[in-house]
Protein backbone atom coordinates (compact mmCIF):
# COMPACT_ATOMS: atom_id res chain seq x y z
CA UNK A 1 0.00 0.00 0.00
CA UNK A 2 1.40 3.72 -0.86
CA UNK A 3 2.34 5.39 2.06
CA UNK A 4 1.07 8.77 3.50
CA UNK A 5 3.83 10.83 1.44
CA UNK A 6 2.66 10.07 -1.55
CA UNK A 7 -1.10 10.10 -0.89
CA UNK A 8 -3.24 13.23 -0.79
CA UNK A 9 -5.18 13.54 2.31
CA UNK A 10 -8.28 11.65 2.91
CA UNK A 11 -11.16 12.84 0.97
CA UNK A 12 -9.10 14.93 -1.80
CA UNK A 13 -7.57 13.64 -4.77
CA UNK A 14 -5.33 14.00 -7.68
CA UNK A 15 -7.07 14.78 -10.93
CA UNK A 16 -4.50 13.78 -13.83
CA UNK A 17 -5.30 12.54 -17.05
CA UNK A 18 -7.34 10.98 -18.34
CA UNK A 19 -10.00 12.92 -15.80
CA UNK A 20 -8.56 15.73 -16.57
CA UNK A 21 -9.08 16.29 -20.36
CA UNK A 22 -12.73 15.30 -19.75
CA UNK A 23 -12.56 17.91 -17.13
CA UNK A 24 -10.88 20.82 -19.29
CA UNK A 25 -13.36 19.58 -21.83
CA UNK A 26 -16.40 20.34 -19.09
CA UNK A 27 -15.01 23.29 -18.05
CA UNK A 28 -14.68 24.77 -21.58
CA UNK A 29 -18.28 23.75 -22.76
CA UNK A 30 -19.57 25.59 -19.60
CA UNK A 31 -17.68 28.75 -20.57
CA UNK A 32 -19.28 28.97 -23.89
CA UNK A 33 -22.46 28.01 -22.16
CA UNK A 34 -22.45 31.17 -19.65
CA UNK A 35 -21.33 33.63 -22.14
CA UNK A 36 -24.36 32.39 -24.36
CA UNK A 37 -26.18 33.87 -21.11
CA UNK A 38 -24.29 37.03 -20.57
CA UNK A 39 -21.93 35.97 -17.55
CA UNK A 40 -18.78 36.36 -16.85
CA UNK A 41 -15.95 34.23 -14.75
CA UNK A 42 -15.04 35.49 -11.26
CA UNK A 43 -12.49 33.53 -9.22
CA UNK A 44 -12.29 34.08 -5.37
CA UNK A 45 -9.77 33.36 -3.20
CA UNK A 46 -10.19 30.01 -1.80
CA UNK A 47 -9.56 31.26 1.85
CA UNK A 48 -12.04 33.42 3.51
CA UNK A 49 -12.77 35.27 6.84
CA UNK A 50 -14.88 32.16 8.94
CA UNK A 51 -17.42 34.93 9.76
CA UNK A 52 -18.18 35.42 5.80
CA UNK A 53 -19.97 32.10 5.85
CA UNK A 54 -21.08 31.80 9.30
CA UNK A 55 -23.10 34.90 8.09
CA UNK A 56 -24.12 34.00 4.92
CA UNK A 57 -24.75 29.99 5.49
CA UNK A 58 -26.95 30.55 8.96
CA UNK A 59 -25.39 29.25 12.28
CA UNK A 60 -27.49 26.60 12.26
CA UNK A 61 -26.47 25.17 8.99
CA UNK A 62 -24.93 21.68 8.75
CA UNK A 63 -22.70 22.81 6.66
CA UNK A 64 -21.61 25.88 9.59
CA UNK A 65 -21.98 23.66 12.36
CA UNK A 66 -20.42 20.45 11.26
CA UNK A 67 -18.21 20.51 8.17
CA UNK A 68 -16.06 24.07 7.33
CA UNK A 69 -12.13 23.49 7.36
CA UNK A 70 -11.25 26.45 9.96
CA UNK A 71 -7.75 27.14 10.71
CA UNK A 72 -6.72 29.84 13.69
CA UNK A 73 -4.29 32.09 11.93
CA UNK A 74 -1.77 33.53 15.18
CA UNK A 75 -4.28 33.58 16.61
CA UNK A 76 -5.57 36.98 15.19
CA UNK A 77 -7.82 35.14 12.44
CA UNK A 78 -10.50 32.50 11.72
CA UNK A 79 -9.87 31.84 8.32
CA UNK A 80 -12.44 28.78 6.33
CA UNK A 81 -11.62 26.96 3.08
CA UNK A 82 -15.03 27.58 1.31
CA UNK A 83 -17.11 25.24 1.65
CA UNK A 84 -19.41 26.71 -1.33
CA UNK A 85 -19.03 29.05 -4.03
CA UNK A 86 -21.71 31.75 -3.23
CA UNK A 87 -21.01 33.66 -0.19
CA UNK A 88 -17.65 34.71 -1.42
CA UNK A 89 -19.20 35.52 -5.09
CA UNK A 90 -21.70 37.72 -3.18
CA UNK A 91 -18.41 39.56 -0.64
CA UNK A 92 -16.83 40.30 -3.68
CA UNK A 93 -20.01 41.47 -5.76
CA UNK A 94 -20.51 43.80 -2.60
CA UNK A 95 -17.19 45.10 -3.18
CA UNK A 96 -18.56 46.23 -6.38
CA UNK A 97 -21.12 48.96 -5.08
CA UNK A 98 -23.85 49.88 -7.12
CA UNK A 99 -22.95 48.22 -10.00
CA UNK A 100 -22.07 44.93 -8.31
CA UNK A 101 -25.73 44.34 -7.82
CA UNK A 102 -26.98 44.15 -11.59
CA UNK A 103 -23.87 41.32 -12.30
CA UNK A 104 -24.27 37.78 -13.38
CA UNK A 105 -21.54 35.71 -12.70
CA UNK A 106 -19.84 32.25 -13.11
CA UNK A 107 -17.14 30.10 -10.71
CA UNK A 108 -15.53 26.89 -11.17
CA UNK A 109 -13.29 25.83 -8.67
CA UNK A 110 -12.84 23.50 -5.72
CA UNK A 111 -14.86 23.80 -2.33
CA UNK A 112 -13.82 21.88 0.96
CA UNK A 113 -16.19 20.04 3.10
CA UNK A 114 -14.82 18.08 6.74
CA UNK A 115 -17.13 15.54 5.63
CA UNK A 116 -17.13 11.65 6.55
CA UNK A 117 -15.42 10.87 2.86
CA UNK A 118 -17.86 8.13 0.65
CA UNK A 119 -19.29 7.27 -2.53
CA UNK A 120 -19.99 10.36 -3.98
CA UNK A 121 -18.82 12.49 -0.76
CA UNK A 122 -15.19 14.53 -0.55
CA UNK A 123 -14.08 16.38 1.25
CA UNK A 124 -12.54 18.29 -1.80
CA UNK A 125 -14.80 18.48 -4.50
CA UNK A 126 -15.20 20.39 -7.28
CA UNK A 127 -18.20 23.03 -8.30
CA UNK A 128 -19.13 24.95 -11.33
CA UNK A 129 -21.59 27.50 -10.37
CA UNK A 130 -23.31 30.93 -11.50
CA UNK A 131 -25.12 33.86 -9.74
CA UNK A 132 -27.57 36.09 -11.62
CA UNK A 133 -27.63 39.34 -9.47
CA UNK A 134 -30.48 42.24 -9.92
CA UNK A 135 -34.04 41.33 -11.56
CA UNK A 136 -35.51 39.47 -8.07
CA UNK A 137 -38.01 38.06 -9.52
CA UNK A 138 -39.61 34.78 -11.30
CA UNK A 139 -38.38 35.17 -14.70
CA UNK A 140 -34.92 35.14 -13.70
CA UNK A 141 -35.23 32.25 -11.52
CA UNK A 142 -37.30 30.52 -15.02
CA UNK A 143 -34.06 31.41 -16.85
CA UNK A 144 -31.44 30.48 -14.25
CA UNK A 145 -32.89 26.89 -14.39
CA UNK A 146 -33.30 26.49 -18.13
CA UNK A 147 -29.11 27.82 -18.16
CA UNK A 148 -28.27 25.03 -16.18
CA UNK A 149 -30.52 22.49 -17.89
CA UNK A 150 -28.94 23.68 -20.62
CA UNK A 151 -25.05 23.13 -19.48
CA UNK A 152 -26.34 19.82 -18.62
CA UNK A 153 -27.73 18.71 -21.88
CA UNK A 154 -24.38 20.41 -23.75
CA UNK A 155 -22.49 18.10 -21.56
CA UNK A 156 -24.47 15.19 -22.94
CA UNK A 157 -26.55 14.12 -19.84
CA UNK A 158 -29.95 12.67 -20.55
CA UNK A 159 -30.94 11.34 -17.84
CA UNK A 160 -31.51 14.64 -15.04
CA UNK A 161 -34.33 15.49 -13.26
CA UNK A 162 -35.48 18.73 -12.05
CA UNK A 163 -37.44 19.33 -8.89
CA UNK A 164 -38.54 22.71 -7.55
CA UNK A 165 -39.95 23.82 -4.83
CA UNK A 166 -40.26 27.44 -2.83
CA UNK A 167 -39.27 28.93 0.50
CA UNK A 168 -41.53 31.90 0.63
CA UNK A 169 -39.79 35.17 1.93
CA UNK A 170 -37.87 35.22 4.87
CA UNK A 171 -40.70 37.44 6.26
CA UNK A 172 -43.22 34.68 6.54
CA UNK A 173 -40.24 32.20 7.45
CA UNK A 174 -41.08 32.49 11.03
CA UNK A 175 -45.16 31.74 9.90
CA UNK A 176 -43.94 29.02 7.70
CA UNK A 177 -41.95 27.15 10.60
CA UNK A 178 -44.88 28.15 13.21
CA UNK A 179 -47.44 26.21 10.98
CA UNK A 180 -44.95 23.09 10.36
CA UNK A 181 -44.29 23.14 14.03
CA UNK A 182 -48.16 22.62 15.08
CA UNK A 183 -48.38 20.40 12.13
CA UNK A 184 -45.38 18.14 13.60
CA UNK A 185 -46.08 18.96 17.58
CA UNK A 186 -48.89 15.98 17.92
CA UNK A 187 -45.47 13.37 16.33
CA UNK A 188 -42.83 15.22 17.94
CA UNK A 189 -41.89 12.10 20.53
CA UNK A 190 -41.74 9.72 17.16
CA UNK A 191 -38.91 11.69 15.75
CA UNK A 192 -35.60 11.02 15.13
CA UNK A 193 -33.11 12.93 17.41
CA UNK A 194 -31.71 14.92 14.53
CA UNK A 195 -35.52 16.08 13.52
CA UNK A 196 -36.08 16.89 17.41
CA UNK A 197 -33.39 19.30 17.85
CA UNK A 198 -33.99 20.80 14.18
CA UNK A 199 -37.64 21.54 15.32
CA UNK A 200 -36.91 24.33 17.34
CA UNK A 201 -33.68 25.44 15.64
CA UNK A 202 -34.53 24.40 11.99
CA UNK A 203 -37.44 23.09 11.54
CA UNK A 204 -37.88 22.93 7.64
CA UNK A 205 -34.86 20.68 8.04
CA UNK A 206 -37.04 18.00 8.99
CA UNK A 207 -38.82 17.78 5.37
CA UNK A 208 -36.16 16.40 4.22
CA UNK A 209 -34.83 14.20 7.04
CA UNK A 210 -33.68 10.37 5.67
CA UNK A 211 -35.40 8.76 8.75
CA UNK A 212 -38.20 6.02 7.13
CA UNK A 213 -39.81 7.05 10.73
CA UNK A 214 -39.55 10.91 9.82
CA UNK A 215 -40.70 10.11 6.26
CA UNK A 216 -43.57 8.92 7.28
CA UNK A 217 -44.56 11.91 9.28
CA UNK A 218 -43.60 14.01 7.51
CA UNK A 219 -45.82 12.50 4.31
CA UNK A 220 -48.94 13.46 6.56
CA UNK A 221 -47.91 17.38 6.60
CA UNK A 222 -49.71 19.88 4.55
CA UNK A 223 -47.79 21.05 2.02
CA UNK A 224 -45.37 24.16 2.87
CA UNK A 225 -46.65 26.28 0.60
CA UNK A 226 -50.01 26.48 2.31
CA UNK A 227 -48.37 28.38 5.42
CA UNK A 228 -47.19 30.86 2.52
CA UNK A 229 -48.79 34.04 1.42
CA UNK A 230 -51.13 34.67 -1.97
CA UNK A 231 -47.96 36.97 -3.35
CA UNK A 232 -45.55 33.69 -2.50
CA UNK A 233 -47.73 31.34 -4.17
CA UNK A 234 -48.21 32.99 -7.28
CA UNK A 235 -44.42 33.86 -7.27
CA UNK A 236 -43.70 30.44 -7.45
CA UNK A 237 -47.10 29.62 -9.97
CA UNK A 238 -44.99 32.17 -12.51
CA UNK A 239 -42.09 30.29 -11.81
CA UNK A 240 -43.72 27.11 -13.21
CA UNK A 241 -45.48 28.75 -16.00
CA UNK A 242 -41.91 30.46 -17.34
CA UNK A 243 -40.56 26.58 -17.33
CA UNK A 244 -43.20 25.68 -19.36
CA UNK A 245 -42.75 28.15 -21.99
CA UNK A 246 -38.99 27.59 -21.80
CA UNK A 247 -39.71 24.14 -22.15
CA UNK A 248 -37.85 22.69 -19.04
CA UNK A 249 -39.15 19.53 -17.95
CA UNK A 250 -39.57 19.81 -13.93
CA UNK A 251 -41.67 18.29 -11.36
CA UNK A 252 -42.68 20.15 -8.11
CA UNK A 253 -41.41 18.16 -4.94
CA UNK A 254 -42.73 20.38 -1.69
CA UNK A 255 -40.58 18.29 0.24
CA UNK A 256 -37.61 19.91 -1.04
CA UNK A 257 -36.21 22.27 1.23
CA UNK A 258 -32.03 22.81 0.85
CA UNK A 259 -29.61 23.19 3.21
CA UNK A 260 -28.97 26.44 3.52
CA UNK A 261 -30.68 29.63 5.94
CA UNK A 262 -29.91 32.10 2.60
CA UNK A 263 -32.62 30.71 0.05
CA UNK A 264 -36.00 32.06 -0.60
CA UNK A 265 -38.16 31.60 -2.94
CA UNK A 266 -37.41 29.31 -5.72
CA UNK A 267 -35.46 26.34 -4.54
CA UNK A 268 -34.50 23.27 -7.00
CA UNK A 269 -32.35 20.07 -6.79
CA UNK A 270 -31.12 18.58 -10.06
CA UNK A 271 -30.43 14.69 -9.72
CA UNK A 272 -29.64 11.61 -12.10
CA UNK A 273 -30.38 8.03 -11.64
CA UNK A 274 -26.65 6.62 -12.28
CA UNK A 275 -25.66 8.23 -8.47
CA UNK A 276 -26.81 5.91 -6.40
CA UNK A 277 -27.46 7.29 -2.29
CA UNK A 278 -25.88 10.94 -3.06
CA UNK A 279 -28.05 11.61 -6.73
CA UNK A 280 -27.92 15.63 -6.16
CA UNK A 281 -25.95 16.47 -9.08
CA UNK A 282 -26.72 20.47 -8.22
CA UNK A 283 -28.54 22.60 -6.16
CA UNK A 284 -29.72 25.99 -6.28
CA UNK A 285 -32.14 28.68 -5.40
CA UNK A 286 -33.39 32.44 -4.76
CA UNK A 287 -31.15 33.81 -2.05
CA UNK A 288 -31.25 36.90 0.71
CA UNK A 289 -27.83 37.12 2.06
CA UNK A 290 -27.05 39.78 4.06
CA UNK A 291 -24.07 41.90 3.78
CA UNK A 292 -23.25 45.35 5.81
CA UNK A 293 -26.91 45.71 6.66
CA UNK A 294 -28.39 44.98 3.15
CA UNK A 295 -29.28 42.11 1.68
CA UNK A 296 -27.99 41.20 -1.20
CA UNK A 297 -30.61 39.40 -3.91
CA UNK A 298 -30.01 36.75 -5.99
CA UNK A 299 -30.38 33.79 -8.10
CA UNK A 300 -27.78 31.00 -8.49
CA UNK A 301 -26.62 27.13 -8.57
CA UNK A 302 -23.96 24.61 -8.02
CA UNK A 303 -23.19 21.50 -9.73
CA UNK A 304 -20.86 18.92 -8.47
CA UNK A 305 -18.31 18.63 -10.75
CA UNK A 306 -17.40 14.69 -9.52
CA UNK A 307 -20.88 13.61 -9.71
CA UNK A 308 -21.25 15.17 -13.54
CA UNK A 309 -18.68 12.72 -14.04
CA UNK A 310 -20.27 9.76 -12.40
CA UNK A 311 -23.46 10.86 -14.43
CA UNK A 312 -21.53 11.34 -17.46
CA UNK A 313 -20.49 7.66 -16.68
CA UNK A 314 -23.33 6.01 -16.47
CA UNK A 315 -24.67 7.59 -19.61
CA UNK A 316 -21.63 5.87 -21.33
CA UNK A 317 -19.39 9.30 -21.78
CA UNK A 318 -15.67 8.23 -20.42
CA UNK A 319 -12.77 10.20 -19.92
CA UNK A 320 -10.89 7.94 -22.26
CA UNK A 321 -13.17 10.11 -24.58
CA UNK A 322 -11.12 12.79 -24.21
CA UNK A 323 -7.45 11.59 -23.81
CA UNK A 324 -5.50 13.84 -25.45
CA UNK A 325 -3.09 12.22 -28.62
CA UNK A 326 -0.05 13.68 -30.01
CA UNK A 327 -0.62 13.95 -33.89
CA UNK A 328 1.95 12.27 -34.42
CA UNK A 329 5.39 10.45 -32.77
CA UNK A 330 8.81 11.07 -34.35
CA UNK A 331 10.85 7.44 -33.48
CA UNK A 332 14.69 8.04 -34.35
CA UNK A 333 17.55 5.76 -35.66
CA UNK A 334 20.42 7.38 -34.07
CA UNK A 335 21.96 10.74 -32.88
CA UNK A 336 21.81 12.68 -36.02
CA UNK A 337 18.04 11.73 -36.72
CA UNK A 338 17.05 12.12 -32.85
CA UNK A 339 18.46 16.16 -33.20
CA UNK A 340 16.85 16.28 -36.71
CA UNK A 341 13.60 15.23 -35.38
CA UNK A 342 13.89 17.60 -32.10
CA UNK A 343 13.89 20.15 -35.00
CA UNK A 344 11.59 19.23 -37.26
CA UNK A 345 9.02 18.70 -34.23
CA UNK A 346 10.01 22.29 -32.66
CA UNK A 347 8.92 23.68 -36.22
CA UNK A 348 5.91 21.58 -36.74
CA UNK A 349 4.41 22.06 -32.73
CA UNK A 350 5.22 25.75 -33.92
CA UNK A 351 2.87 25.32 -36.82
CA UNK A 352 0.13 23.80 -34.92
CA UNK A 353 0.78 19.75 -34.44
CA UNK A 354 1.07 18.42 -31.64
CA UNK A 355 4.38 16.13 -31.59
CA UNK A 356 5.77 13.52 -29.40
CA UNK A 357 9.34 12.15 -29.15
CA UNK A 358 11.98 10.64 -26.87
CA UNK A 359 15.36 12.87 -26.28
CA UNK A 360 17.22 9.33 -25.37
CA UNK A 361 18.34 6.94 -27.88
CA UNK A 362 16.19 4.00 -28.00
CA UNK A 363 15.70 0.93 -29.60
CA UNK A 364 13.29 0.98 -32.58
CA UNK A 365 11.01 -1.68 -30.83
CA UNK A 366 10.89 0.80 -27.36
CA UNK A 367 9.65 3.91 -29.57
CA UNK A 368 7.49 2.07 -31.04
CA UNK A 369 5.61 0.62 -27.81
CA UNK A 370 5.65 4.12 -27.09
CA UNK A 371 4.17 5.46 -29.77
CA UNK A 372 1.51 2.87 -29.54
CA UNK A 373 0.63 4.07 -25.91
CA UNK A 374 0.55 8.05 -26.49
CA UNK A 375 -2.43 6.67 -29.14
CA UNK A 376 -1.07 8.84 -31.93
CA UNK A 377 -2.61 8.22 -35.40
CA UNK A 378 0.74 8.76 -37.57
CA UNK A 379 4.83 7.48 -36.73
CA UNK A 380 7.54 9.16 -38.94
CA UNK A 381 10.64 7.31 -38.68
CA UNK A 382 13.90 8.71 -39.68
CA UNK A 383 17.71 6.92 -39.77
CA UNK A 384 20.80 8.30 -41.88
CA UNK A 385 19.74 7.03 -44.86
CA UNK A 386 16.34 9.21 -44.74
CA UNK A 387 18.11 12.17 -43.25
CA UNK A 388 20.60 12.47 -46.54
CA UNK A 389 17.45 11.85 -48.81
CA UNK A 390 15.26 14.55 -46.97
CA UNK A 391 12.88 11.57 -46.55
CA UNK A 392 10.88 9.80 -43.62
CA UNK A 393 8.68 6.82 -43.35
CA UNK A 394 5.63 7.79 -42.63
CA UNK A 395 3.37 4.56 -41.15
CA UNK A 396 -0.47 5.12 -40.14
CA UNK A 397 -0.76 3.37 -36.97
CA UNK A 398 -4.62 2.24 -37.43
CA UNK A 399 -4.33 1.09 -40.91
CA UNK A 400 -0.84 -0.20 -40.19
CA UNK A 401 0.07 1.21 -43.92
CA UNK A 402 3.87 2.81 -44.31
CA UNK A 403 5.46 4.43 -46.92
CA UNK A 404 8.47 6.46 -47.90
CA UNK A 405 7.60 10.23 -48.27
CA UNK A 406 9.02 13.79 -48.08
CA UNK A 407 9.50 15.17 -44.34
CA UNK A 408 7.91 18.27 -45.93
CA UNK A 409 4.95 16.46 -46.89
CA UNK A 410 4.17 14.95 -43.92
CA UNK A 411 2.38 18.00 -42.00
CA UNK A 412 0.00 18.50 -45.33
CA UNK A 413 -0.40 14.32 -45.30
CA UNK A 414 -1.74 14.15 -41.72
CA UNK A 415 -3.95 17.05 -41.71
P1 LIG B 1 -24.82 21.92 -2.03
O1 LIG B 1 -24.32 23.32 -1.99
O2 LIG B 1 -24.51 21.14 -0.80
O3 LIG B 1 -26.20 21.75 -2.51
O4 LIG B 1 -23.92 21.27 -3.17
C1 LIG B 1 -24.16 21.42 -4.54
C2 LIG B 1 -23.64 20.23 -5.26
O5 LIG B 1 -22.25 20.07 -4.97
C3 LIG B 1 -24.27 18.92 -4.83
O6 LIG B 1 -25.45 18.68 -5.53
C4 LIG B 1 -23.19 17.92 -5.16
O7 LIG B 1 -23.23 17.60 -6.54
C5 LIG B 1 -21.93 18.69 -4.89
N1 LIG B 1 -21.39 18.38 -3.55
C6 LIG B 1 -21.75 18.91 -2.36
N2 LIG B 1 -21.03 18.40 -1.37
C7 LIG B 1 -20.18 17.50 -1.93
C8 LIG B 1 -19.15 16.64 -1.44
N3 LIG B 1 -18.83 16.60 -0.15
N4 LIG B 1 -18.49 15.85 -2.31
C9 LIG B 1 -18.79 15.89 -3.63
N5 LIG B 1 -19.73 16.69 -4.16
C10 LIG B 1 -20.42 17.49 -3.33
Amino acid sequence: MASDQVLPVKGMSDLASPEIELWQHLESTARGVFSRYDLGEVRTPVLEREALFVRSLGDTTDVVQKEMFTLDYQGKLRLTLRPEGTAGAIRYISSCGQEGLSKRIYYIGPMFRAERPQAGRRRQFHQTGAELLGDPNALADAECIAMQVHLLEEWGLKRCRVQINTRGTVQEREAVAQGLRDALNPSFDDLCEDCQRRFEQNVLRVLDCKNPSCQTIVAALPNVVTFMSDDSQAYFKEVQHMLELLDVPYTVNPRLVRGLDYYEHTVWEISHDALGAQDALSGGGRYSIPVEKKAVNGVGFAIGMERIQTALAGEGILPEQFAGKPDVFLVSLGDAALKENMRTAQQWRRDGLACALHTTARSMKAQMRAADRSGAAWVVIRGDNELSEGACQLKNLSAGEQSAVSIDAVPGLIR
